[in-house]
């Protein structure tokens, strides 16, 4: 499936680089966008990526750390330059409602549209939003302070019709939506044909999880069990394991072996320490656990 994407805009950790923003990216989905997490830099990334602004209508934070959403009152600002009307949804730990609303009171007092904020429980794993392509969950995760991953499942495709088929018992056009979606057809004569002879079955709805801030945290692998796609941060190479035990982070070992665990499809890994001057080491060593791992990198864009 290939409208189901995400984009890395930003996966460096706290430290600025110059190789590196901090954490941002897009879920694209049926031609919606997703943002997860917002940190510096985010809206320049955007336009880079040339990705509509106008398309985003939902912001999913992870936690209160400022590389994770220090890029919103610039974001924000600037969808009121840009216009916008609609509403912005915005969900993330109920202190984000204390850090954005002094800033939008003082820089952004006429601003075109409404900042909706919907606090989550960073501590349970529900149901955030819910929309007519997406259902996307927390994932709980283990980091310093409250924080939770993002669950994204593509909600189910109508079934294919078999056209010959349509074509054959020459099923009225205005029948045609209800069949995609499993109905059965009666002729004239009442014989009653089978959905099942009428169409083939859509793919399989793809899942992708986002996981990040968090050190080895095993709970999460059966909420994550068998995603098509997963972004584990891995923060630190073994070596460093102890700094990551320190500031609850995860080495790209770990990472992998949770990839692993949780038998998913592929792991994108992230979040790199401003340490590492090539991050080649972080591969390899997640590599070696879950074979073919991928580097994010700004720019990237992988399918679900
Ligand atoms: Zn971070
Ligand atoms: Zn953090």
């Amino acid at each position: 499936m290939t409208d189901f994407e995400i984009h890395i805009l930003g996966c460096g950790s706290a430290l600025p680089t110059t190789r590196h923003l901090s954490s941002s990216q897009i879920v694209k989905l049926r031609d919606k966008l997703y943002m997860i997490d917002c940190g510096e830099g985010t809206q320049v990334q955007l336009r880079r990526m040339h990705m509509k602004f106008g398309r985003l209508n939902h912001i999913f934070i992870s936690h209160m750390h400022g590389d994770h959403c220090f890029g919103l009152p610039g974001l924000i600002s600037t969808l009121g330059m840009l216009g916008r009307k609609g509403d912005l949804f915005i969900h993330g730990p109920k202190e984000l409602e204390d850090f954005l609303e002094p800033i939008l009171n003082l820089f952004n007092k006429g601003l075109g549209f409404q900042v909706c904020f919907h606090a989550i429980d960073p501590t349970q794993h529900t149901l955030v939003m819910e929309d007519r392509s997406v259902k996307v969950y927390s994932i709980p995760l283990h980091h310093r302070i409250p924080t939770c991953g993002y669950l994204f499942e593509e909600k189910a495709k109508e079934a294919h019709l078999i056209r010959e088929m349509a074509d054959f018992y020459q099923i009225p056009v205005r029948l045609l939506q209800g069949i995609k979606r499993g109905d059965d057809f009666i002729t004239a004569e009442g014989e009653v044909v089978a959905n099942s002879r009428l169409t083939r079955p859509a793919e399989l709805p793809h899942r992708y999880a986002y996981c990040s801030d968090t050190a080895f945290f095993p709970e999460i692998v059966p909420i994550i069990h068998g995603v098509n796609l997963l972004y584990h941060e891995a923060t630190f190479a073994k070596q460093d394991i102890a700094r990551a035990r320190e500031t609850n982070h995860s080495t790209a070992a770990q990472a992998a072996e949770i990839a692993r665990r949780a038998e998913v499809k592929r792991l994108i890994i992230g979040h790199f320490s401003a340490r590492y001057e090539d991050e080649e080491v972080l591969r390899l060593e997640a590599d070696s656990i879950f074979p073919g791992t991928i580097l994010a990198n700004e720019g990237l864009v992988v399918t679900v």
